[in-house]
């Protein structure tokens, strides 16, 4: 076969692309599955260390693929476990990865772009704008290179992952099948402001948990917070979610941002409790973690109670996240922030 000019990144290559490189190289009796077992599950990159395939085709794997990895510029650690790295992409633009210990779950906190076109009031991310789409390598970079033990992988990093849906999914395939990590569907979550056509997608073609940023059950005033309501309103995205099956332990969750004197009131649990009490959601209470900048507060914890307690009488389940890595740069987007002005 045609050796390409430069190598191809290993990490993002499925069994399809490696059974492809055997054939065009004459060898297909071999198994595929073994060099990504190896590499992802395994987490070895040594391609000689795969002593069922004979050298010849080691070398030629070698001379085909790159086993390297986009690797961290800058590591924070909070008090609480919580840490933080920044990454950039090939081109050079900023992203930012979390994992997140508790107790016996290990969450990794995936972006899928640098920037976000959303523009949403609260978030930083939002701040600064959409800078680019993030490829399989630099996905799959964060959560290898970070080299953490992982129980769960949330995307919930810089953009929105149903902007990136082709290369989401290419991911979330590597993510659960057995000759990647596998990891069950239910330890990995998508978190969305709803963008309508991939929304459906996602609810139709994977089986991984779905969390919906809602943060106000007023159009109006979630259009204030979230302008991409404008275009996926909530009452279609609820429309969608309806003919989601949420079954064999898929998770619906929505995403309450509490944010004081905005939308903690009574008359928000009410009508949240109203719009989703016939889906089978999980509701996630989140006091807004303070963002220089940002005119918004934080709801106590005796309000974020007793709205908790609101939408309890609508059968709705409901958590009060506790917010991690505060003395850190908690908000996603922080770090990038500060990194987006070195540039080049
Ligand atoms: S909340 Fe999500 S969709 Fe909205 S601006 Fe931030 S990253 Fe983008």
């Amino acid at each position: 076969m045609k050796i390409p000019d430069s190598k191809i990144p290993l990490a993002g290559a499925n069994i399809r692309d490696i059974a492809k490189t055997f054939e065009l190289a004459g060898f297909d009796s071999y198994d595929p599955a073994r060099i990504l077992l190896h590499y992802y599950r395994h987490k070895n990159a040594d391609i000689d260390a795969i002593d069922c395939y004979p050298k010849k085709l080691r070398q030629l794997l070698k001379e085909v693929y790159s086993t390297d990895l986009l690797q961290p510029l800058f590591h924070e650690k909070s008090s609480d476990g919580t840490e933080k790295w920044l990454f950039r992409t090939t081109e050079g633009y900023p992203f930012e990865t979390a994992w997140i210990p508790d107790q016996n779950r290990q969450t990794i906190c995936l972006s899928t772009q640098s920037g976000c076109k959303f523009g949403c009031k609260f978030c930083m991310t939002g701040s600064l704008g959409f800078q680019a789409q993030l490829s399989a390598f630099e996905i799959l970079s964060q959560l290898l290179a970070i080299d953490k033990p992982i129980t769960h992988v949330v995307f919930m990093g810089m953009g929105e992952p149903l902007d990136n849906y082709d290369i989401l999914s290419h991911v979330i395939e590597i993510l659960t099948a057995h000759w990647g990590f596998s990891l069950a569907a239910r330890y990995i979550t998508v978190s969305t402001v709803g963008v309508l056509p991939t929304l459906e997608r996602l609810g139709q073609e994977l089986t991984c948990n779905i969390a919906i940023s809602l943060h106000s059950p007023f159009p109006d005033q979630r259009a204030e917070i979230i302008p991409a309501e404008r275009r996926y309103p909530i009452k279609d995205i609820i429309a969608v979610l309806e003919k989601v099956e949420f079954k064999r332990k898929r998770r619906l969750s929505f995403e309450y941002l509490l944010i004081n004197g905005y939308n903690d009131s009574k008359e928000h649990a009410a009508a949240l409790g109203s719009l989703i009490s016939h889906l089978p959601a999980h509701v996630n209470l989140i006091p807004y973690n303070y963002i220089p900048g940002k005119p918004y507060k934080t709801t106590s914890l005796k309000d974020a109670e007793t709205f908790r307690q609101e939408l309890n009488k609508y059968g709705l389940r409901v958590t009060i996240r506790k917010s991690r890595g505060y003395d850190i740069s908690a908000a996603c987007g922080m770090m990038a922030g500060r990194s987006a002005s070195t540039h080049q």
